[in-house]
């Protein structure tokens, strides 16, 4: 494989240290990655300011055409991409081949948005403007589940509207970001776009650094507060995306057959590791055994493997950490629910667990109240449709959900009542890169994408003209 570099102003540079980036799916080393140190950390963050007048000065047309020439040399590169994001990430090729198509497409159709000047007030005397400013250097940190696209919307989103940009991707998966910042290299000034990697070291440098206007996060709502916390000395302008629990509540005139395909495709996508995964389904008492067992029965048929095979439905977690974590809570809910399919843990030196599914459990439960982040499904029963409303919004999150049922009027009357920045009915998981996402209570703050997200990376500056 080619070396990896980091970009700091311009040039592809060495890190000042290394580390190893293992595959989750042996176990082994993939590639040795570049490590940056503070002091690398502060050039990129001052070539990103220097950067930054010319960069705020263009037209949104200018940085577009340059964007787009970006999404253009990603997509004749789409499946080494794939297979480079499968090989660290460990999804399967063909989610991974998705996450590069989704990669393209956010880069090209986020670009194509435009905050235009809005005359706020025109009257005899006098005009308002609301004259919309970039804010300066963005912080862009990313996590490991879907390194690229979360990366294109967050560099995308800062770029077009003129700001400069440090990314810093999560340690684990690092090398599909470094090889795209290649490519960016060759289409952007020098300082305009910089990424560094650590070893989960230099987050707080980044976050609390004095030239930093904004950081755009998303990752865990623990390491979210704490970045909270560190943007208060110079009140810094933020968005965070979150952790969820999000419920799936089907109506019980819901067809077994076909949604119970579709609540395992949104729960296991990426074995789980979804911030907007179905993380909890609740199913009406009546057809309770019904979903369990077609679950059960879609858990023991799933293929899982190395995601590179031809044929894998479920690759490895991630990375050791995040098994060890979603091992502990299976071994947990032994002694509080039934599983029914999975708990199983397949041999070898990858991260691999059985696609698990539990019933008969309480909602008290760890696995219930907490973001399982990994293959194992609680599948839980209900009797009114109002319980099951507020069991659904008993949770300190509230980034999705989805409500699945044969009549969308009454599946749209209970989606209305979910405590959540997105909700699905009878689909999951379809984002467009002009529809506005986010998080409501401890699952974020402000939104990404559409002409909102557009709006979060720049100042609402307002100018009032006497006539
Ligand atoms: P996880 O716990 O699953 O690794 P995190 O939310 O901690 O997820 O990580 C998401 C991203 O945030 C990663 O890029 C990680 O390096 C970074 N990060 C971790 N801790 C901090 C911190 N205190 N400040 C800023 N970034 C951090």
């Amino acid at each position: 494989m080619e070396p990896f570099h980091l970009l700091i102003d311009g040039q592809m540079t060495p890190g000042s240290m290394t580390m190893d980036i293992v595959n989750p799916a042996t176990g082994k080393v993939l590639a040795e990655c570049p490590r940056a140190d503070a002091q690398q950390l502060n050039d990129a963050v001052a070539a990103a300011k220097r950067a930054f007048p010319a960069w705020a000065k263009l037209t949104y047309a200018a940085r577009r055409t340059m964007i787009h020439a970006i999404a253009d040399a990603l997509a004749a590169r789409l499946e080494e991409f794939a297979s480079l994001l499968t090989s660290e990430q460990g999804k399967p090729l063909h989610e991974a081949t998705k996450e590069m198509y989704g990669s393209v497409a956010i880069l090209k159709m986020l670009s194509n948005l435009e905050l235009e000047d809005e005359v706020l007030k025109d009257t005899k005397t006098e005009k308002v403007i609301r004259h919309r400013t970039p804010l300066g250097v963005v912080a862009a940190i990313t996590p490991w589940n879907n390194p690229m696209t979360l990366l294109m919307v967050k560099i995308t989103s800062a770029l077009v509207s003129g700001n400069t940009v440090v990314a810093k991707p999560a340690p684990t998966t690092p090398l599909t970001n470094l090889r795209f910042a290649e490519i960016c290299n060759a289409h952007l000034p020098p300082g305009v776009l910089n990424m560094i990697a650590d070893a989960n070291d230099l987050g707080p440098l980044l976050t609390s650094h004095l030239d930093i206007a904004k950081i755009s996060f998303t990752g865990s709502t623990i390491t979210g507060k704490k970045i909270l916390q560190s943007t208060a000395d110079s009140l810094k302008r933020l968005t965070l995306e979150l952790g969820g629990n999000d419920a799936a509540i089907v109506l019980d005139d819901a067809d077994v057959k076909s949604v119970a395909p579709k609540l395992f495709a949104g729960a296991m996508l990426n074995a789980g590791q979804v911030c907007l995964a179905i993380k909890r389904v609740y199913v009406h008492e009546s057809q309770y055994d019904e979903f369990c067992d077609e679950l059960a029965r879609l858990a023991d048929a799933a293929i899982v493997d190395d995601g590179a095979k031809q044929g894998t439905q479920i690759g490895p977690l991630q990375n050791k950490m995040q098994y060890d974590k979603v091992r502990t809570l299976i071994e947990e809910t032994r002694s509080q629910g039934t599983i029914i399919a999975g708990g199983t843990y397949p041999d070898g030196a990858g991260y691999f667990i059985r696609p698990t599914i539990v019933r008969d459990i309480d909602d008290n439960a760890r696995l219930v109240r907490e973001e399982q982040f990994g293959p194992v499904l609680p599948v839980l029963s209900y009797t009114t449709i109002d319980d099951v409303i507020e069991r659904a919004n008993a949770t300190e999150y509230g980034l999705g959900g989805t409500v699945w049922s044969a009549d969308s009027d009454r599946a749209l009357a209970v989606a209305r009542q979910i405590d959540s920045g997105t909700v699905w009915i009878n689909t999951h998981m379809m984002l467009h890169p002009d529809v506005p996402a986010g998080g409501a209570k401890q699952s974020g703050m402000g939104v990404e994408l559409g002409r909102e997200g557009l709006a979060e990376h720049t100042q609402s500056h307002i100018i009032y003209v006497l006539k």
